[in-house]
């Protein structure tokens, strides 16, 4: 397999879980090259974190390590599954890691949820975090309320954004376009719906707690939404970290209006329809549940049958993410993710894909916090190994297995790739106009302003020698 030289591996998606599992693998010995279709690397952490949350970005010191070790290359700008295949990486690499994440939003599936005025808040979040292929995107943020479905932190992220306001946003690398757009917004209640009970909510204490903080702004519970059913008042006891949730939601139920901007959280409520006007969001229409118990002890929810109305001109649905099949790739869709057994792909006969591993949302589903991803990549990286340890990696000879033929192949399949000394001086770039605002960072959102900002059309980082420099 390849004699002496170090095994190859492409990780393909740059966010944290890809990261993970880069570093992992560099310390295996393997040499990593690392793949984005975007020319900035970090994935959710860039693109998805919100912005006021600088501490949680700060993880991309700890990828900024991986990047600097020998072995590793950063491909930013490169579609795998478009201009490259990832039959043609299972070719030239002995280990092909997706950790192309879960980008596409859950739906609802009731009707008008396509009306003017009703979007995902997977598109908001990647609008106010500057993601190149939102940058176009248009929020109805002339709306007095808007209505948030789901009760996961994705939710809490997009309430919160909604409300900062101008001055606090404009101290965060929130995208220029967002800034202006939000400090201009005039929406001043924020609904936001979980179709369970206070203690079936997703979201996690830290947030809850913050929302509490926000300068001028209520959080309003209704008391009587905090009178569990027996079931409920069970598991919260059963777990401190729930119970700390419920005394946090019973503070909020006892607090006078302060400033001009409510958060009020609302539970056993799910939409049934988005009402419209003229083709404009202009309510949604909510069944009221109950909780009952189901198989397994699960707490889900019965339509009582009764319905209410929540005049709002803004509908965002938080209601999670689903992975997206990626061509010549094994996909379930009931589950939006691919198929795999502790990091192995399957294939539809349910048998390992040599070569062929996940990490991250597209392997787990998209759950968990950014640091879940370490383990996740560590038990994929062990993976590997073991199926290097066993001889169970395809086996590549001749001109599959030569560094020079695959830098060749490289620079003629993607010879506009980002390297990492492109993205450096991309970051360069957006701190140094950032401090020029008084910013953390000035986000570039265009791909042609990245691509002139990282130095020119080719960029490659000091290990991506083209075969020519080899003297091949
Ligand atoms: P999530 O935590 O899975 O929450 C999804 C929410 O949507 C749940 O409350 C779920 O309710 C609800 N839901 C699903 N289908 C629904 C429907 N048809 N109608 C009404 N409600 C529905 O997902 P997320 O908020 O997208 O977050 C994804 C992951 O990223 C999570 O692990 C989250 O913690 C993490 N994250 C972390 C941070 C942070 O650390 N600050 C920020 C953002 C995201 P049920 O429980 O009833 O299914």
């Amino acid at each position: 397999m390849g004699g002496d030289r170090a095994l190859r591996a492409a990780v393909v998606g740059a966010g944290p879980s890809g990261f993970y599992a880069a570093e992992a693998l560099l310390r295996e010995g393997f040499r990593v090259d690392l793949f984005d279709a975007l020319p900035t690397p970090f994935g959710l952490v860039r693109a998805g974190v919100a912005p006021d949350h600088p501490k949680i970005k700060a993880v991309t010191r700890v990828f900024d390590r991986t990047a600097a070790r020998p072995g590793f290359r950063f491909l930013g700008g490169v579609e795998v599954g478009g201009e490259i295949a990832v039959e043609q990486l299972r070719e030239r690499y002995e280990a092909v890691v997706l950790a192309v994440g879960a980008p596409d939003d859950a739906r609802l599936g009731i009707p008008g949820e396509e009306a003017d005025g009703s979007s995902s808040a997977g598109a908001f979040v990647a609008w106010y975090n500057g993601h190149p292929d939102a940058a176009d995107a248009r929020f109805a943020l002339d709306a007095e309320r808007a209505v948030v479905v789901g009760n996961g932190n994705v939710a809490l992220d997009v309430a919160r954004m909604l409300l900062l306001g101008g001055d606090r946003l404009a101290r965060t690398d929130v995208a220029e376009h967002a800034l202006d757009a939000l400090a201009g917004a005039t929406v001043r209640e924020v609904v936001v719906l979980g179709r369970r009970g206070p203690a079936q909510a997703a979201f996690t204490t830290p947030e809850l707690a913050e929302l509490g903080r926000l300068d001028g702004v209520t959080v309003k519970v209704d008391a009587a939404q905090l009178a569990l059913d027996r079931d409920s008042a069970a598991a919260v006891a059963a777990d401190p970290d729930r119970e700390q949730r419920i005394a946090l939601l019973r503070g909020y139920a006892g607090r006078r209006q302060a400033g001009d901007r409510t958060i009020a959280l609302r539970f056993l409520r799910s939409p049934t329809e988005i009402v419209t006007e003229g083709g404009r969001v202009a309510g949604v229409r909510v069944a009221v549940n109950t909780l009952e118990r189901v198989d397994g002890g699960r707490l889900a929810i019965r339509d009582t049958g009764a319905r209410e109305t929540i005049d709002c001109g803004l509908v965002l649905r938080a209601v999670g993410y689903r992975g997206r099949k990626l061509p010549g790739v094994p996909f379930d869709p009931g589950r939006g993710l691919i198929p795999n057994r502790g990091g192995r792909v399957l294939d539809d006969a349910g048998r390992p894909l040599p070569g062929a591993y996940a990490a991250g949302w597209c392997k787990r589903g998209p759950s968990g916090v950014i640091g879940t991803n370490k383990q996740c990549a560590a038990e994929t990286v062990a993976a590997i190994v073991a199926d290097r340890d066993a001889g169970r990696l395809p086996a590549h000879a001749g001109a599959a297995a030569d560094d020079a033929a695959l830098d060749v192949w490289l620079s003629e399949r993607c010879p506009h790739a980002i390297g990492w000394e492109g993205w450096t001086a991309i970051d360069a770039h957006e701190r140094a106009a950032g401090s020029a605002a008084g910013r953390p960072r000035v986000k570039l959102v265009r791909r042609d302003r990245l691509r002139l900002a990282a130095g020119g059309a080719v960029r490659r980082d000091r290990h991506h020698a083209t075969a020519e420099e080899n003297g091949a």
